[in-house]
């Protein structure tokens, strides 16, 4: 056995299968040519930032127009940064807006598809194989340096201004032999392994990003780690071994790796792997005091995920939103699509912005306004109540507890030519439909300030002998502008303006103070369809009332 070869055995002794066996056990994937195959790859902090549901919305879309596999890939080699549950936080979030991965982690234990496992943690042996094959030709080695040795090389480089790492003269252990790598193992000194890094400081290296283009940088010279003491890999590591294995054709990231490039595609060179096609994103950007700044997890409660759950937009919206941040082109498709399915858009990695998007809260709200204004009266309310479930219980009671009656109130004025906009996010509903249900209306005293107590009171009696509560829609209106011309008031506004002093005001004000009064506001959908869902048991009661405030 030559020293590699014995070296490899003396560290990774039980390693027994090599990357052949790998390479057989995760084939290539047989899919059409084009197809893209790239994955979420978060760490399960606990947190999923709205960049990230819009790296794997990317992801997710550019894998499917072209007949490809998105996959979900746990990335839980920092065991400093991972918390309980971090896991079904992520998929909460991709299930919430309807990102559906085609392979990957389905909740915390379990997973589909044939490329896994998915999560970094139940992958050791295949990447200590990889190691160990580095080892056996000379491109890995045990380093034993100790965190002292290691801080002095730090304050070292610090001081003479070098660049910061292991290598050259401070890759100790570089050429360190079988002997006395047996030696201080037995001595139980602890080690981890580290690239031989064939790198020179004089080369660059060229890559193509299909967002940032042609990108040029020095040729990696680091030692880097790619097992740490405890057996398990480096993120650079797993990251090669990983996209290799499961045969990702598309590296879709964030753009802070892009430094760390030039180790990964020297990783993929001396493994003997095809480097996928890299794509990073920028990050997520938010306007501030005339500046941008990145969208931060500490000072923006919009930058989790969870608060678009909360908030209740529907995913539909949030859809048009991502897409909106992703080709600068799709709000021209969408004006000039009104009606077609966001899928038929034809999206392209290469037209994503290269500076970071900008998020826009006040936008995601318009965008979500006329996305729940395309809806049905059916399907906001499966929305609704699917919301109301996990966030608004006393609205959830209400809804479930009858079901046609809410849905003749998300019917009305749905389906015209210029559907309403009234809805924003699910938590604007309660308020919205608030003057619906006795529990939760609260009558706000609202009236005009045009007209005397006496006045609105004489309307709200008139109105009630002429109402009729089986009434046809096209005559509420010319039944309660004859009744205003009979009391003195102007037939229409523009008449009212011509001649002020001729009358009490118009029928704009007659109908306000009945809108008033049957729903405690001045503004509302239309009354009519209004006072047809309330009934007419309700409507009376409720003039009955206005009038007997008015009077106190
Ligand atoms: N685990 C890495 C992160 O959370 C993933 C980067 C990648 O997609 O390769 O940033």
């Amino acid at each position: 056995m030559d020293s590699f070869n014995e070296m490899a055995e003396l560290l990774f002794a039980d390693i027994t299968k090599t990357p052949a066996d790998y390479e057989e056990e995760y084939p290539p994937r047989n899919l059409e040519e084009g197809a893209i195959v790239t994955r979420f790859a978060p760490s399960p902090t606990g947190f999923l930032h709205f960049g990230g549901l819009f790296a794997a919305f990317i992801e997710k879309t550019a894998a499917k127009t072209t007949n490809g596999i998105f996959y979900l890939r746990i990335e839980d080699t920092d065991k400093k940064r991972e918390v309980e549950n971090g896991v079904s936080l992520i998929v909460k979030g991709l299930n919430d807006f309807g990102i559906e991965i085609d392979e990957g982690m389905l909740s915390e234990t379990e997973e589909k598809g044939a490329y896994g496992p998915y999560t970094q943690s139940k992958r050791t042996p295949i990447y200590q194989a990889y190691v160990k094959s580095l080892v056996q030709k000379g491109l890995a080695y045990p380093c034993f340096m100790s965190e002292d040795e290691l801080n002095e090389v730090r304050q070292r480089q610090e001081a003479d201004k070098l660049l910061p790492g292991i290598y050259g003269e401070f890759a100790k252990y570089r050429d360190i032999t079988v002997e006395e790598a047996k030696q201080r193992i037995e001595n139980g000194e602890e080690y981890v392994v580290r690239l031989k890094s064939p790198g020179s400081a004089d080369k660059r290296i060229k890559f193509k990003d299909a967002i940032k283009g042609e990108i040029e940088m020095p040729e990696n010279i680091l030692d880097v780690v790619l097992l740490k003491k405890d057996g398990t890999p480096t993120y650079h590591f797993a990251h090669a071994v990983d996209d290799h294995l499961m045969r990702t054709t598309h590296v879709i990231r964030g753009d802070e790796w892009i430094s760390s490039v030039p180790i990964h595609l020297q990783l993929f060179y001396l493994l003997g792997f095809k480097a996928p096609k890299y794509v990073h994103i920028s990050p997520i950007m938010k306007e501030e005091n005339g500046g941008k700044r990145k969208l931060s997890k500490r000072k923006d409660p919009e930058a989790a995920v969870s608060y678009y759950s909360e908030q209740g937009f529907p995913k539909g919206a949030i859809w048009e939103y991502l897409m909106t941040l992703a080709n600068s082109n799709y709000e021209d498709w969408r004006l000039a699509n009104k009606d077609a399915d966001i899928e038929e858009f034809k999206f392209a990695l290469n037209k994503m912005s290269k500076a970071g998007a900008l998020f826009d809260l006040v936008k995601l709200t318009d965008i979500s306004k006329n996305y729940i204004s395309t809806l049905n009266a059916e399907e906001v309310y499966e929305m609704v109540t699917e919301w109301a479930q996990a966030n608004n219980e006393k609205l959830y009671d209400l809804l479930v507890n009858d079901e046609e009656y809410a849905k003749a109130i998300f019917a009305i004025e749905r389906g015209n030519a210029k559907p309403r906009k009234d809805i924003g996010t699910w938590s604007d509903v309660e308020n919205y439909v608030s003057y619906f249900y006795r529990e939760l209306w609260d009558r706000k005293r609202d009236f005009a300030e045009n007209l005397t107590n006496e006045d609105m009171i004489e309307i709200l009696e008139r109105y009630k002998e002429v109402y009729d509560e089986n009434g046809a829609a096209e005559d509420w209106f010319p039944t309660v502008r004859d009744m205003a011309v009979e009391m003195g008031y102007a037939k229409a506004p523009k008449e009212y303006k011509k001649n002020p002093d001729d009358y009490k005001g118009h029928v704009g004000d007659v109908a306000g103070v009945i809108r008033v009064a049957v729903t405690g506001r001045r503004n509302t959908p239309d009354l009519y369809e209004i006072m047809q869902v309330l009934g007419g048991e309700v409507v009376t009661k409720r003039i009955d009332e206005a009038i007997d405030l008015l009077r106190a």
